[in-house]
């Protein structure tokens, strides 16, 4: 398993500099440490998690948003075991995992997962920016869960604007 952290800094909970760094200078956070001893204890009980590379998580009203690899978006998925402990020590709601490595429109289907894109656009905003418009199929994502979508989409330097049907 790839953590940002040593494995045994994580472990121990007593950071060397180079861990100390990580967090001091806001590349990762004290909400990076804990998943990534959650994710190190779990490894130990399941091996597939072995495979999972983690970098970097956020939260946004009760959703933590993980930012890992492809396996790591498939074993994170499937393990309900480890989601219901990630869940409940990090007193989230859901979860949600994204690979860091793809591209804008990937990661959008990534993040609003299980629910489904149906439309895709993207507009050029004055200042060169763009904005994604997408239309999910989930009548059960109320507006504040849209928000709260968008704004983890904001994390990962997509600015969308999410129409649930
Ligand atoms: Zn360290």
């Amino acid at each position: 398993m790839k953590i940002p952290f040593c494995d045994f800094c994580v472990k121990s909970g007593i950071l060397c500099q180079k861990c100390r760094e990580l967090i001091d200078s806001g590349r990762n956070s004290s909400l990076d440490l804990t998943l990534s001893r959650i994710l190190l204890e779990e490894a130990s009980r399941i091996r597939e998690l072995e495979k999972v590379e983690f970098k970097k998580a956020h939260v946004e009203d009760g959703f933590l948003l993980i930012l890992s690899n492809n396996d790591g978006v498939r074993i994170l998925r499937d393990s309900k075991e480890v989601a219901e402990r990630i869940r409940r020590d990090i007193g989230v709601e859901k979860i949600t995992v994204v690979d860091y490595r793809k591209d804008q429109k990937r990661k959008l289907e990534e993040l609003v997962y299980p629910f489904r894109i149906v439309g895709l656009s993207k507009v050029w905003l004055p200042g060169n920016i763009t904005e994604f418009k997408i239309v999910v199929e989930g009548r059960e994502l109320d507006e504040k869960q849209v928000e709260t979508l968008e704004k983890l989409a904001k994390k990962l330097g997509i600015n969308v604007r999410i129409q649930a049907l």
